[in-house]
């Protein structure tokens, strides 16, 4: 980070903080549940395949975007989300990736199905992608993002002014001010992801009880994902180093949800 870069930053940690925030109340966590989490995680087995060919992972994602999207309708209505029709692709590569983009589309790969145990947890990844397009996270990131470069850019002119006095080679002015804009807009997603990902979460966990999933079982992808973290290049653990905090936040959702008359997430 150059001398320019940490004025900057500063000004877009500030900008970014105050603009960032859930739609939906997320559970609380202790540093006490954080431990805990945490020991469980080490203590859990490596992650492994399933045996079970591509067409076979291919009729688990099917039937669990089929149930799952009926599923979505109240939640979707109570966020004011629509369409609210998601589209679940699956991509036979053997990359270990899912995500989310576009309008209500879902990007799930072969090659990270294949280490779900269970349908339960394949739902799992499906309800979290559903969970970012719910909450408007794919709209939330392009916005802080775009607001990044633009702070950034904003900012790197007026010190380059303040630096040359005005001379300055417009060809080196140019190409300065894109790769700041550039690592504005980078930093304006990473400020934005933890949040997002602990409401996806959240979302997730309403979604799998009304689609009738075992949220005991889901909780596996909690804990083999994260003790994977680093190693997988999925949307749901890779933008941070992840983990027991996400593990422990999702069985405080999942009392939540146990104890819930209408299965409706708390908004804030
Ligand atoms: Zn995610």
């Amino acid at each position: 980070m150059g001398a320019w870069h940490l004025p900057a930053f500063v000004a877009l940690s500030l900008v970014l903080a105050a603009c960032a925030g859930s739609m939906h109340e997320l559970p609380l966590i202790s540093q006490d549940d954080v431990l805990h989490a945490s020991d469980e995680i080490a203590a859990a087995p490596e992650l492994h395949t399933v045996r079970r060919n591509t067409g076979q992972n291919l009729a688990l994602v099917q039937r669990a975007s089929a149930r799952l999207q009926n599923a979505t309708f109240a939640l979707c209505n109570q966020a004011g989300h629509s369409p609210c029709q998601f589209e679940v692709v699956f991509d036979p590569s053997d990359e270990v990736n899912a995500y989310a983009s576009g309008t209500d589309r879902i990007v799930i790969y072969d090659g990270l199905i294949k280490y779900l145990a269970t349908e339960d947890e394949v739902a799992a990844v499906i309800a979290h992608e559903m969970g970012h397009h719910i909450a408007g996270h794919i709209e939330k990131a392009q916005d802080n993002a775009s607001a990044g470069a633009v702070v950034s850019a904003i900012l790197y002119t007026a010190v380059i002014a303040a630096a040359t006095g005005g001379n300055v080679d417009p060809d080196v002015f140019n190409s300065g001010l894109n790769s700041s804009a550039q690592i504005g807009a980078s930093i304006g997603q990473l400020s934005y992801s933890k949040e997002h990902e602990r409401e996806a979460d959240y979302i997730a966990a309403y979604l799998l009880a009304r689609a009738g999933y075992d949220l005991g079982r889901a909780r596996g992808l909690w804990v083999q994902l994260t003790k994977s973290s680093g190693n997988m290049q999925t949307d749901m653990f890779d933008t941070h180093p992840s983990g027991p905090d996400r593990l422990a936040a999702w069985d405080i959702a999942v009392a939540e949800v146990t104890a819930s008359d209408d299965l409706l997430p708390e908004m804030k």
